[in-house]
């Protein structure tokens, strides 16, 4: 029987560390800001946003949301993006993505400033992950996924860890991560021969290719941890994994669920750059 490697827990412990900094930086007279730019009305966005705003109550960080129209021009969104550079109460600056096709994202990210971007657009955040500079802001997701595995204590030195998937959202940064805790890394793509008789051989599999329920039992041995990242739906209107959660699970040592796992925590790492935003710019 495979064990559960829930997230709630691990949002509970990061909350209750969260709410201590914010309480040392209230007894500054400092309160974290978080500035959401949201543009146009995509219903994805919209219930991201409330979920974003609810876990600010949560930790007691301040939120506004600045909403731009479809339309908006890349010259309007600079602006607001720059203002929010410049402004002393706002820490920390969400732009929800994917934009509208006709603004460029490449030159937007390169705006933003480096010490507010919590949700790791600026290449120069970026690069701080590939250096193994822990400092900056790396991707939420592979962040989460190292909070799960750290909250487990599952051990990464020396460990064999795939990550299936290349995205630089997920899977990239995260390989970095994982390299910076001394586990030996190997990424596998659309482009990989045979990826079951790889991930069959680690310690620890990262699933993020974004292909619902398609990891099977074949991907796995008793003894796999499996971290599954991928939220997709599996045609029936459920959500769901990329790996078949209902036939892995009794055969592996653990597994996250596609539910209640790291989707679970990635608002709250978000957060915590807003928290570690503050801390900087108002301490240094
Ligand atoms: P993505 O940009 O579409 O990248 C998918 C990656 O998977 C690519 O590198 C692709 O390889 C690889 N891939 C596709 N099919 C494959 C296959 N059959 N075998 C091996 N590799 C394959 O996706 P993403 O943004 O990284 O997201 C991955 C998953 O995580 C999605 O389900 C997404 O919804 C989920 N996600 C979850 C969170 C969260 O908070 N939990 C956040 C972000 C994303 P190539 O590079 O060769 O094309």
């Amino acid at each position: 029987m495979g064990i559960k490697l829930e997230g709630r827990p691990v949002v509970q412990f990061l909350r209750e560390d969260l709410k201590q900094r914010v309480s040392k930086l209230a007894e500054q007279g400092v309160t974290p800001t978080l500035l959401i730019i949201r543009v146009g009305e995509r219903e994805d966005d919209i219930s991201y946003q409330r979920g974003i705003l609810k876990n600010c109550e949560i930790l007691g960080i301040k939120s506004q949301v600045k909403v731009l129209l479809a339309n908006v021009t890349l010259e309007e969104l600079i602006d607001v993006i720059e203002d929010s550079n410049h402004s002393e109460t706002i820490h920390g600056i969400m732009l929800f993505r994917p934009l509208p096709a006709h603004l460029d994202l490449d030159m937007i990210s390169k705006v933003i400033n480096p010490e507010k971007d919590i949700d790791c657009m600026s290449p120069i955040n970026l690069e701080q992950v590939f250096r193994g500079n822990s400092k900056g802001f790396a991707p939420c997701t592979a962040k989460a996924v190292m909070e799960v595995l750290k909250y487990y204590n599952i051990p990464l030195r020396g460990a064999s860890v795939v990550v299936a998937g290349r995205s630089l959202v997920v899977g990239k940064p995260l390989s970095m991560l994982l390299l910076d805790e001394n586990a030996t890394v190997t990424i596998c793509h659309s482009q990989t021969k045979d990826i079951p008789s790889v991930t069959s051989k680690a310690d620890i599999v990262v699933a993020a290719i974004g292909k619902a329920k398609f990891m099977k039992d074949e991907y796995f041995n008793p003894e796999s941890i499996v971290v599954d990242v991928g939220i997709n739906d599996d045609g029936e209107g459920k959500i769901c994994g990329d790996v078949d959660f209902a036939s892995v699970f009794d055969k592996v040592k653990a597994i996250t669920p596609a539910v209640g796992g790291v989707g679970t925590i990635t608002t709250t790492i978000l957060l915590s750059h807003v928290v570690q935003a503050c801390e900087t710019l108002s301490i240094g």
